[in-house]
């Protein structure tokens, strides 16, 4: 399943990326036509917070699934889940930045902070934009926020 996400909504594209799902970032301002269209040929879910927009696709039987921008990004993840049927296996990770996928590399041929190659042996670095990952603070606070999303999606 692939997703086509709004430019607002980028921290839950961010998200979708980290949980192993291809995602698709639109530009603000790119008209609803050209938005339907994509999704329909490429047989993308349109996750909007456009609610105009959300109605249209709806009618025109395109997956869709409108996100209120004032929820917080773990309700708005456990809307999501929710809709979408979404499991969790963080093994498919793809890069949060640009949705490339990722490979384990030695951190020693990479470029990362001296403490880091010292405690992490293999790094992820994304095939695409060459941006380099490790399972530190940052990654554990991502997996929590993923595994809330997820507590919340059971309860909806
Ligand atoms: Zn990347």
């Amino acid at each position: 399943m692939r997703f086509l996400v709004d430019e607002m909504l980028f921290d839950v594209a961010k998200y979708l990326r980290f949980m192993g799902y291809g995602v698709e970032v639109m530009r603000s301002g790119t008209p609803d036509k050209e938005i339907l269209a994509r999704t329909e040929e490429d047989g993308l879910v349109l996750i909007t917070a456009d609610k105009e927009l959300y109605k249209i696709a709806k009618k025109n039987g395109d997956g869709t699934i409108f996100l209120d921008i004032r929820k917080s990004l773990e309700e708005k993840l456990a809307i999501v889940i929710k809709k979408a049927n979404l499991y969790l296996d963080f093994e498919r990770s793809r890069c949060p930045k640009c949705g490339g996928e990722l490979h384990y590399i030695d951190s020693k041929d990479v470029n990362v902070p001296e403490f880091i190659k010292k405690t992490h042996k293999k790094v992820q670095e994304c095939l695409s934009c060459k941006h380099v990952y490790w399972k530190g603070s940052h990654w554990e606070a991502m997996v929590k926020r993923v595994e809330r999303a997820f507590k919340l999606a059971s309860k909806i």
